[in-house]
């Protein structure tokens, strides 16, 4: 079993008040990991050093193109140690090898350190004029300074390098707190960052729980926390975040809607679904979770998805073919399954899954789930389950769809399908979400910035707006005469 110190200031260290936590295999339930479970005083130490870091320059006051350089050294450090990465994240994900080796996790990641190598180099707005007579404006972009992060258990790794690379591209240091459960590949990519010639004291990993994540986003020299979470956690960040008016930055949970008129292609639109809400085993914040068909194809498409889900392949991380892994945990396995119990029990009828599958009896297995006649104002409709649950309703009409479709508290992702181009930029426009696909859903770039209205969040991952949120404008005035 791997064991791990803490990484601070660009070395493993003990820990100093914490205990340890043990990490899991979800395939099998069975240790794989220890890590630190670090206290107050480890936390401080990692501010410290990051502080330490960030006021005597060596990386805020490097040029762009030596940050840069950096960040494409550890792209392609990364690139080279992919497979390696791949196992690990695997191994603690339960998520399909092929998976994490070839599509989502391993190459967006290494794509997105390249992009906020570029993006390191924008100067986005950066300027001067003469806006007072007899006077020199200059608009400064500076880092913001010590970024505390906070990371989930989905995307371990990409996550990290969601945060990561933006705060480094703007010159900020981090100490970064990863989930609990899923530690192990952010520890490995704080020994490649320094390996890229980052200086010490830039990125510090502290590993922990919540109070951890608390002690975090308490600490005075902490100027701004950066979370990716759940929306409970979100606003208690937000409360604690303004005892010391702190910058917060949330990307919190979704309940995305998939719109769909009669003029699609059925068998497109379902493999879609099928595809989307059981990618990553449903545990993504833009997971396809409601359908909403216009009435007319509403029994085709159910028909569809149905075969789709049942035709997924749920398996652990080596197995062949396998397309869908286990829950991330035995807590999270039982939330999943209390919503489609309670879904049950107020008269939805559970058309396929809904339960352990019988071959799957080690680990956290959970099977492709779909739910129809749920009420709107249901909690399986409302809430965000993080699983593979999809709900399917019908609509009568683009003003219903709309309502519908908006009618969560969250607001990150959505799509719309139909072939009139006319009816998906209206609709595209009236949906309160963050991200708005036509005729496909899930797919991101790093151009593309990733983030929430309503109670799914504020600030962006990727793009170069992502940068800019760790940026402050400064002005300096120059009298001429
Ligand atoms: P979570 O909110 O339980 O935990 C997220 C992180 O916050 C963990 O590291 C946790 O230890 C830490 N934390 C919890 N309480 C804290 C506190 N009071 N102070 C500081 N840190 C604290 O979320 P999770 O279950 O790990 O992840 C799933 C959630 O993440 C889902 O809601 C999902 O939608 C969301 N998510 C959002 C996005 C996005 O881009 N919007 C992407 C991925 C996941």
């Amino acid at each position: 079993m791997q064991q791990y110190q803490l990484w601070i200031n660009g070395r493993w260290t003990n820990t100093i008040d914490g205990g340890t936590m043990t990490v899991e295999d979800p395939a099998t339930g069975k240790p794989i990991a220890q890590v630190v479970n670090a206290g107050r005083t480890d936390v401080d130490a990692a501010v410290k050093a990051a502080h330490t870091a960030f006021y005597d320059g060596r990386w805020s006051r490097l040029t762009p193109s030596q940050r840069s350089l950096a960040l494409w050294k550890l792209a392609d450090l990364l690139q080279a140690n992919a497979q390696r990465f791949a196992r690990a994240e695997s191994d603690n994900t339960g998520k399909p090898f092929e998976f994490v080796s070839l599509g989502a996790d391993m190459p967006f990641a290494i794509d997105n350190i390249r992009f906020f190598a570029a993006a390191a180099r924008d100067t986005h707005g950066a300027s001067a004029g003469e806006y007072a007579a007899g006077f020199t404006s200059m608009y400064r972009k500076e880092p913001v300074g010590v970024v505390g992060q906070v990371t989930p258990w989905n995307y371990p790794l990409m996550m990290a390098i969601w945060k990561l690379g933006p705060a480094l591209a703007a010159g900020c240091t981090v100490v970064l707190k990863p989930a609990p459960s899923t530690p192990v590949t952010t520890l490995m990519l704080a020994e490649l960052i320094a390996e890229a010639g980052i200086p010490e004291g830039v990125v510090n990993v502290v590993t922990g729980g919540n109070e951890t994540g608390q002690a975090l986003v308490e600490h005075p020299n902490v100027r701004m926390v950066s979370l990716t979470g759940s929306t409970g956690t979100g606003k208690k960040i937000m409360k604690t975040a303004a005892d010391t008016l702190k910058r917060v930055h949330l990307e919190l949970g979704g309940k995305a809607p998939l719109i769909v008129f009669d003029d699609v292609d059925v068998d497109t639109f379902a493999a879609v679904a099928t595809l989307t809400s059981t990618f990553n085993t449903g545990q993504d914040c833009t997971a396809a979770t409601r359908v909403y068909v216009e009435r007319s194809q509403y029994n085709h498409v159910l028909e569809a998805v149905v075969e789709g889900m049942r035709g997924v392949k749920v398996g652990a991380q080596y197995e062949a073919g396998v397309q869908m892994g286990p829950l991330i945990s035995g807590t999270q396995r039982e939330r999943v399954q209390g919503f489609v119990e309670r879904a049950r029990a107020s008269g939805a009828k559970i058309l396929t899954g809904g339960m352990i599958p019988n071959d799957r009896q080690e680990g956290y297995f959970f099977s492709p789930t779909v739910i129809v006649d749920a009420d709107q104002k249901s909690e399986v409709i409302q809430n965000e389950v993080f699983g593979p649950v999809l709900t399917i309703s019908a609509f009568d009409g683009e003003a219903e769809a709309v309502r519908l479709g908006n009618d969560v508290l969250y607001g990150l992702a959505a799509s719309v399908w139909t072939r009139d181009i006319g009816r998906a930029m209206r609709i595209a426009r009236d949906l309160e979400f963050g991200t708005v696909w036509i005729n496909d859903h899930i797919p991101l770039a790093s151009e593309t910035p990733h983030g929430g209205f309503k109670q799914s969040g504020f600030g962006k991952d990727l793009s170069a707006e992502a940068v800019n949120d760790y940026r402050i404008t400064k002005h300096v005035m120059v009298k001429n005469a």
